[in-house]
């Protein structure tokens, strides 16, 4: 895959900043057509039809995609069960194997798959190059800890001695994965990769934006060794395509709204099949008296502007100790507006665009209206047009009240609101406010005063002295919602063991659970309780 024309990508263009005449916002992009092709055929299809896939870089067609039926989704999977069952009889070694293979896979194609990823959803390559890392990380974590988190555990049997109880993980068998379009490479992958190791297939639906950067997954999948038929890929409009999936999977990952992930639930309940649930937030961060104010201050700016804002545990409200408030702002504004935004494919660029014209228009629609009812901007606030067709400046706000969409709302844009606070518990509560519990951030000299603070806020994961890449990246701890920010956990043992059903096997030593020697039942009675007695005194669980 190649740039026909890259762009190159703008030196010192921060928000506000003069149009570098190097830049030219029309420069084209194209992916070589074979290669386009060779992607596109891994989607199931059969309809004949195709709708065309455009970059947000310059609006320009990316690729016709291949539309799925609900007859293509009932193939993926008929395919996929077949798959499944010879699946099953592999060893974790054998599965492990094959993801240090896609590990180095992801490293060996790092350049190709971040120029994708930029290409479709029109990123900065720090932000692509983000993707890269979770999924080489994802793959090595659970080849690694597959036995510590799947192999048959001992557990304790109720008569000591006689009665060995073992606990297996048993596949579900084919998971449904639906993901977004904000990080198309990782949420393609790192979703399903526990879903194969613990022995299922998976039929998933990347979104209709981004379906490359998932298909090339799906291809360096089939690369390091996995059957081709256990990863199937449709391509459709969510609503039709996720309910063909939802009533024939045996459990779904999905990954999106809030509002989507409230219908998936209910069909999934519908049908009696379990579902965890990656939905949005509205992020708080916290920044302590006693904090490092040039650490947090950099901090805020990749909590709030990574991935132009649009992340699920990115911020969106800022709480800030008054005693360091004004400090602390004169130094966020100023690294926000040195920020460098650029559309192109090379590093260098501090935010890349919005993906669409839909999140152009929702980012654009809160700034205003929060504009219009006395906020203050102290940085950014408008779109850019001159940079490509959806940029929007990072953007910080000032006076944000209850009655503005942003103060509630998920923006998932470039856009932040401060907030002052005197009192820490309060700064709690107002953290603590609202519907979601996704992430927070803490900013503290006192590693072990921050630790406390974190118990009281009702968010999946708290970071402290980091904005969210130490628990998203900490492999080994899971990973969620509280509230309306979703249902169970990916990463780490529970981010694996949904994938499966746990089955206990107890097998039973002389000793019958009924009376024997022709005691009665009452005289069987007493000695279980004599035994309860004794049980409690030796101290046994
Ligand atoms: P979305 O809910 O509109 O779409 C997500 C996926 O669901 C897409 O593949 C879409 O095609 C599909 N879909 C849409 N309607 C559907 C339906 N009725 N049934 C089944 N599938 C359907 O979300 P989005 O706007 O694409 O993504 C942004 C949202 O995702 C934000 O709220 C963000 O916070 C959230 N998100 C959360 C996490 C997390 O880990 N918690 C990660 C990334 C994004």
């Amino acid at each position: 895959m190649s740039a026909s024309n890259p762009s190159s990508a703008a030196a010192g263009l921060g928000p506000g900043g003069p149009a570098d005449p190097e830049h030219d916002p029309g420069a084209t992009y194209a992916l070589e057509p074979e290669r386009t092709a060779a992607l596109t055929a891994l989607v199931v299809s059969s309809t004949g039809e195709e709708v065309p896939t455009h970059t947000p870089l310059t609006g320009q067609r990316l690729a016709m995609m291949p539309q799925s039926s609900a007859q293509d989704v009932e193939e993926a999977f008929a395919r996929a069960r077949a798959a499944q069952r010879e699946w099953a009889r592999t060893t974790l070694e054998e599965r492990s194997a094959i993801l240090l293979r896609l590990h180095d896979l992801v490293l060996e194609h790092q350049d190709e798959i971040m120029d994708l990823v930029c290409w479709e959803s029109g990123k900065a390559r720090k932000d692509a190059f983000d993707e890269t890392l979770h999924v080489a990380l994802t793959a090595r974590y659970y080849a690694r800890t597959a036995k510590q988190h799947l192999r048959t555990e001992r557990k304790i049997g109720v008569v000591p001695g006689l009665t060995r109880v073992e606990l297996n993980r048993v596949p579900k068998g084919v998971v449904g994965i639906i993901a977004p379009w904000n990080y198309p490479f990782t949420m393609a992958l790192c979703d399903g990769i526990p879903a194969l190791l613990a022995g299922n297939a998976v039929v998933t639906k990347p979104d209709a934006q981004t379906m490359l950067s998932a298909l090339f997954g799906a291809r360096l999948l089939r690369e390091a060794g996995f059957p081709a038929d256990l990863w199937q890929v449709v391509a459709g409009p969510g609503r039709v395509l996720g309910s063909e999936i939802i009533s024939r999977a045996d459990y779904i990952c999905f990954t999106g709204s809030t509002a989507t992930g409230k219908l998936i639930a209910t069909q999934c309940a519908e049908r009696l099949i379990g579902c965890s649930l990656e939905l949005g937030g509205k992020n708080p961060i916290m920044i302590l008296r006693d904090a490092d104010l040039d650490r947090a201050a950099e901090g805020a700016v990749r909590a709030s502007f990574s991935n132009a804002g649009q992340l699920c545990v990115s911020m969106e409200r800022l709480f800030v100790a008054d005693q360091v408030y004004d400090r602390f702002v004169e130094k966020f504004v100023a690294r926000t507006k040195a920020l460098r935004l650029a559309p192109g494919l090379e590093w260098g660029s501090d935010m890349g665009s919005l993906i669409s014209q839909d999140q152009l228009d929702t980012v654009t629609a809160h700034v205003e209206d929060a504009v219009s009812k006395g906020a203050r901007v102290l940085a950014g606030g408008r779109a850019r047009p001159d940079l490509g067709p959806y940029f929007f400046e990072p953007t910080i706000l000032e006076g944000v009240t209850p009655d503005m969409t942003c103060f509630g709302d998920e923006t998932f844009g470039p856009v932040i609101s401060l907030y002052r606070f005197s009192d820490e518990a309060d700064a709690v509560a107002r953290a603590n406010e609202g519907q979601y519990g996704l992430n927070a951030s803490i900013y503290s000299r006192d590693g072990k005063r921050a630790r406390a603070i974190a118990r009281h806020i009702k968010c999946g994961t708290v970071n402290i002295n980091e904005a969210f890449a130490a628990t998203f990246a900490s492999l080994d701890a899971p990973m969620g919602g509280m509230r309306e920010s979703g249902m169970g956990r990916r990463q780490g043992a529970e981010g694996v063991h949904r994938y499966t059903e746990s089955q206990s096997v107890a097998t039973q030593r002389l000793l019958r659970f009924a009376p024997v020697l022709g005691l009665s039942d009452e005289a069987f009675a007493k000695i279980f309780n004599a035994n309860l007695k004794l049980m409690k005194k030796v101290g046994r669980p």
